[in-house]
């Protein structure tokens, strides 16, 4: 019985043996067939779109939750390690990210990335930018702005994206060149996705162009300039600064003389002032997205601009209801 035991045991080893031998000698001969492109994202934005255009091939993390401010993450440890794996990181640049990306990523110490590397992609490349300003970068900086080389927040112009998606796709290739036909289909399947949607978009907004409103800080050109409304005043007085009473005065007059009723807030912005601004002049607080994941109804980039672009309609006929 013993015996027989044995002899089934030894069997079922060299059975495993041989299973595990095979599986050994694939992974010589295949190499990282199977494995996925390792992408870490800064920006939730850059990680909705680089799931859309790697499907199955890549593994994408992000950095930055949805809710909180681009410019000012809290940097962690954790994250340094998300950075030491990868072999793309995606960030927006245009000093968006200066306060808290640099030393994650010197940390990281993962050449596959670190600036200059072909899987480190600013994704801003190519995109062509508003409100780059004409003073120099260091006098803005000194005073506070963190704006300097141009407004960053560019992701707001779903035709970006299509060079967003260039400058990903790219990476992508470099990283596994035998996948090279599967991104650039998905790239295409993309594109194709969004510009049907920006079709939708555009005639959304179509009745509402030259609409007035007032934002919190300034991350809607790029919106505003796509789809024809204006942001009229901020409450910020400079992107960075809070506001002062004497500026939020200084608004208050301007929106009565402008007849404006709609004020945007994001979720990391102190929303009282809005509060009272709306209450004093009569108007309506309204909620953007500035990225993916700011509310849960915004899940991926084209949520961003469902989401948007449904309450912002909305926000424009109620102003008119009340006309
Ligand atoms: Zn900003």
């Amino acid at each position: 019985m013993a015996l027989i035991l044995i002899n089934l045991m030894e069997y079922n080893m060299n059975h495993i043996n041989k299973y595990l031998m095979i599986l050994f000698l694939s992974a010589i001969t295949f190499g990282n067939l199977d494995a996925k492109v390792k992408v870490v994202a800064t920006l939730p934005n850059f990680a909705s779109i680089a799931k859309e255009l790697g499907g199955d091939k890549v593994d994408v993390t992000v950095i930055a939750k949805g809710y909180q401010d681009p410019h000012f993450v809290d940097p962690k440890p954790s994250f340094i390690v998300k950075m030491r794996k990868a072999d793309i990181l995606i960030w927006a640049g245009l000093d968006l990210e200066v306060g808290w990306l640099p030393p994650l990523l010197e940390n990281s110490r993962n050449s596959k990335i670190l600036w200059g590397a072909p899987g480190n992609v600013d994704a801003s490349r190519g995109v062509p930018l508003l409100e780059v300003p004409n003073i120099p970068a260091a006098q803005l900086r000194a005073g506070g702005d963190i704006h300097i080389y141009g407004n960053p927040h560019y992701w707001m112009d779903p035709y970006n994206a299509k060079i967003i998606a260039e400058n990903i796709t790219d990476a992508f290739i470099e990283a596994s060149p035998s996948d090279k036909d599967y991104f650039k289909n998905r790239k295409n399947d993309f594109i194709t996705k969004l510009e049907a949607k920006i079709i939708k978009w555009e005639e959304l907004m179509k009745p509402y162009a030259g609409r007035k409103i007032i934002a919190y800080h300034n991350s809607w050109p790029y919106l505003e300039a796509r789809f024809g409304f204006e942001i009229a005043g901020f409450i910020e007085p400079k992107p960075g600064i809070p506001p002062s009473p004497r500026h939020l005065v200084k608004l208050i007059k301007q929106i009565r003389n402008d007849e404006i009723r709609v004020i945007i807030v994001s979720p990391y912005f102190n929303a009282k002032p809005a509060n009272v601004i709306s209450d004093k002049i009569g108007g309506r607080v309204v909620k953007m997205a500035p990225s993916v994941g700011a509310f849960d109804e915004v899940q991926d980039y084209f949520d961003l601009f469902d989401y948007n672009l449904k309450n912002l309609k909305e926000a424009f006929k109620w102003e008119d209801s009340i006309d």
